[in-house]
């Protein structure tokens, strides 16, 4: 037993969302999930964000699996690019998950056309061989369906991911966290806990989401009108629950936006959940039946750009149009990062008359995520002999570190990591070992690049002060400017009110091509880098903004 165990976390240290764990013994490597996040405001046209997986490139041929914890894009959502990387230099390792997670990530591959990908379900109880590790599934609650803990042990003992979870007892399937099984591991000895952080801030234990149910059904009971319910699409027992108390109430259920009608189908097909006959309306119906006979169960609960509910509230939406007497729950809570997107959702449904109900004004939402005392449970179940918290910003992670040896765990065990940084693990002890390669890398349409991207700086400043274009026309002899230069200028603020500018910006042009042609610089790019300068520099002096310049020199 000399090797080493290597703990790598590639993405969801620091940050909320992206959450990839690289766990390595011998050379050998499991991932862990590959998750993506969404872009933050200032990364202007960027559609995902993914964590820098060079390192998992550079190790194609060492990586015998990838375990999917559950079907959230923060953990399956890069799985298409990771393959496709990884393909280019290995064939494909198996990838496991739970039943849905499976079904969710074969259509998300069948959308970027990739076939043949080898996928398997997972079973509780059954542990993979993968050579260098034996990987078993441990049930979870969290909220989506199928979500598991991941155990991978290897000679030198046994590391475990949580995933998201929450210790729910009343979980709406009714089959919650397998309790008995974390502390059996926890007694065979777990060697490394990597544990979600997300909710490390709220004291106590989060709320069962059976809860849920009657607390919609309470609130439903009070509409007159049509009630529209926005969560998220994945979350099927929330759905269920919606679908039950409109039953209760008599009502017709329509499900709009795609990932909604999607997911149901999925969840139906695996079982998940149950619609009562005859329930269901197609959007296209939802117009044909009174106001007080319908629920409307809606995507766009994070404010998202192109979501059904963001478009009824701009008034757009093909079908359903929000007016007086309708009322629109919000039966969840923003992501860090959406809340303004969020509110401006809210309020624009409010101008359109229609009333507005959130998890603040009514219990009608319970986090997935476990609170301090459930992870504190979870330590005292594993008694693991390092902790390393993931999933959270750096916060979380120091709460999280705090929690760990507020029961127990030596301060000296508990490893508060970084993306990039590996925790090592050998017989003598840990350490946080020399960092890798990671960071993230942006998706912008179908194309992949790197944090550096000059398109993304240029975006800002276009957002930000706009664009000045200047052409010059010089002679190809002397290079002196032969024409008056042409100034195009978009999207610069004030602009409007500084009378004459742009005659003085000519003149500005002009000064400079003469400085150039006295000094004889004759070469079109260095008679386009001084152009920038002096012109940047003269908007600069008189409008104190940036915009982006871009000379065109024309020589004649
Ligand atoms: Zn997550
Ligand atoms: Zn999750």
């Amino acid at each position: 037993m000399s090797g080493t165990l290597r703990v790598l976390p590639l993405g969801g240290l620091g940050e909320i969302g992206k959450n990839m764990t690289v766990v390595e013994y011998d050379g050998r490597i499991v991932v862990v999930d590959t998750g993506l996040s969404f872009p933050a405001p200032d990364q202007l046209g960027i559609d995902l964000v993914l964590p820098d997986f060079a390192y998992l490139r550079e190790r194609a041929d060492d990586i015998e699996a990838i375990f999917l914890t559950h079907g959230h894009e923060d953990h399956v959502g890069a799985l298409p690019f990771v393959l496709r990387q990884i393909g280019e230099r290995a064939p494909l390792p198996p990838i496991h998950g739970g039943a849905l997670t499976v079904a969710m990530v074969r259509s998300k591959l069948d959308e970027h056309r990739m076939k043949d990908v080898p996928i398997y379900e997972v079973e509780p109880g059954k542990p993979v061989e993968t050579g260098a590790f034996s990987v078993e599934a441990i049930k979870m609650a969290h909220s989506i369906p199928d979500s598991y803990a991941v155990a991978l042990t290897c000679e030198l003992g046994t590391t475990l991911v949580t995933g998201d979870y929450k210790f729910d007892q009343t979980p709406v399937d009714g089959v919650p966290a397998d309790v008995s099984r974390l502390a059996e591991l926890g007694r065979e000895g777990v060697l490394v806990l990597c544990g979600d952080s997300t909710n490390v801030d709220r004291p106590g234990i989060a709320v069962s989401e059976s809860s849920v149910g009657p607390e919609l059904e309470r609130v439903f009971a009070r509409c007159e009108g049509r009630i529209v319910v926005t969560s998220f699409a994945s979350n099927i027992h929330r759905v269920q629950q919606v679908i039950d108390a409109a039953a209760a109430l008599d009502r017709k259920v329509s499900l709009v936006g795609r990932s909604m009608r999607k997911n149901l189908n999925i969840g139906r097909r695996l079982g998940h959940i149950e619609v009562p006959e005859g329930i269901l309306v197609g959007a296209a119906e939802v117009e044909d039946f009174p106001d007080e006979d319908m629920v409307v169960i809606s995507t766009g609960s994070q404010g998202e750009p192109l979501s059904a509910l963001r478009r009824m509230a701009h008034g757009d939406h093909p079908q359903v149009e929000l007016h007086d007497g309708d009322t629109v729950m919000f039966s969840a809570t923003p992501i860090p990062g959406n809340e303004r997107a969020v509110n401006e959702t809210i309020d624009r449904i409010y101008q359109l008359g229609a009333d507005v109900i959130t998890a603040r004004d009514a219990p009608i939402h319970a986090s997935g995520h476990g609170y301090a005392e459930e992870l504190k449970l979870m330590v005292n179940l594993t008694r693991p002999r390092y902790v390393m918290p993931i999933h959270g910003d750096h916060r979380r992670l120091r709460l999280h570190a705090r929690l760990a040896e507020a029961v127990g765990i030596e301060p000296g065990a508990v490893f508060r990591s970084e993306n990039g940084l590996p925790l090592e693990v050998s017989e003598r002890g840990a350490r946080l070992g020399a960092p890798e390669q990671a960071g993230m890398i942006f998706v912008d349409g179908v194309d992949v690049g790197d944090i550096e991207d000059v398109a993304l700086r240029d975006r800002r400043t276009l957002s930000a002060d706009g664009i000045f274009i200047v052409v010059a026309t010089v002679s190809a002899q002397d290079g002196q400017s032969v024409a008056a230069p042409e100034i195009i200028f978009r999207g610069v603020p004030f602009l409007e009110q500084t009378d004459g500018f742009v005659d003085e910006i000519r003149s500005a042009v002009d000064d400079s091509l003469a400085r150039s042609a006295k000094e004889e610089v004759h070469e079109i790019s260095l008679l386009q880098d001084h152009l920038h300068d002096d012109v940047a520099r003269f908007v600069y002096d008189r409008l104190r903004r940036r915009p982006l310049v871009l000379p065109v020199v024309v020589e004649v």
